[in-house]
């Protein structure tokens, strides 16, 4: 299996199968050693069946360690990102077997999303931006063809590093709205990507192990440990400080520009401050 098509399956299994979840526990002993208890087993079902919980009105599912179980806003973030799994899981599905997969049609995101992981093997692996070009494809299934990326995104909506991006993207999200990860922190600076330079798009997210971020514009993401479409963390920081120092220069030199062209249309010569004397 290559290392996109692992990827892939991977978060499936965060969003689509139950997992283990150990709970470390401790005691004090009677000099006041702390001392390690089993840990806390229980099995907490997929991402996507929490979403669904929580989605409901009323219900609590048993959440992370920061975890909020009936707030409303929660339940608004529940509804709507299951929606987007939902929908955007059998829409991928279904597009791929009228392109000729040989999947069997499923419902419900579990199903569609365990039937991409097996035909994933069968989308191209990345999706350029290229010169203007005429897809020939389109041409002959009588669409007009003038595209910029290749393969263009009507002959193939779906290709690998997409499809990865988009779930690791729904897996971070879940995790927040089910009170397993801190939600991001946005980061003062555009997206770095040339294709993209979003603003307001890049978010940090706190995890100890491997501190990861992301652009919600393009999908592009860093994290400490570059993998399979993933950037270097490092490289983005030096973006943000280098953007950061930057805007801190220009407003510097903005500051001063206002202040001399106030002087200038005011008439007032520059202080001098070198000049003074003191009476004595
Ligand atoms: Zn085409
Ligand atoms: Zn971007």
């Amino acid at each position: 299996m290559s290392d996109v098509i692992q990827a892939i399956a991977d978060e499936v299994e965060h969003l689509a199968d139950p997992r283990q979840h150990s709970e470390p526990r401790w005691y004090w002993d009677v000099q006041r050693h702390r001392k390690p208890l089993e840990p806390h087993r229980t099995t907490v079902p997929g991402l996507v069946e929490q979403l669904r919980q929580l989605a409901q009105p009323g219900a609590s599912v048993e959440a992370g360690s920061n975890g909020y179980n009936e707030s409303a806003p929660a339940a608004v973030d529940a509804v709507s990102l299951l929606g987007s799994i939902e929908f955007g899981s059998y829409r991928r599905l279904t597009d791929a077997i009228e392109r000729g997969a040989r999947v069997e049609r499923r419902r419900g995101a579990e199903a569609c999303l365990r039937a991409l992981v097996g035909i994933a093997g069968q989308f191209p692996y990345r999706r350029d931006r290229v010169n203007p070009y005429r897809c020939q494809l389109c041409v002959a299934a009588g669409r007009r063809g003038d595209e910029i990326y290749a393969p263009c995104r009507a002959c193939e909506p779906t290709v690998q590093l997409e499809l990865l991006r988009e779930l690791r993207s729904w897996r971070y999200q879940a995790e927040i709205i089910a009170g397993w990860r801190s939600p991001p922190m946005l980061l003062p600076a555009p997206c770095p990507l040339t294709d993209c330079g979003a603003k307001g798009s890049l978010l940090a997210y706190a995890d100890p192990d491997n501190p990861q971020a992301r652009c919600t514009s393009c999908g592009a993401q860093w994290a400490q440990v570059p993998e399979e479409g993933v950037g270097s963390i490092a490289v983005l920081a030096k973006h943000v400080d280098a953007y950061a120092g930057q805007s801190q220069e220009s407003r510097a030199k903005a500051r001063t520009e206002a202040v001399e062209e106030r002087r200038r249309r005011d008439g007032e010569k520059p202080r001098d401050t070198q000049g003074v004397q003191v009476a004595g």
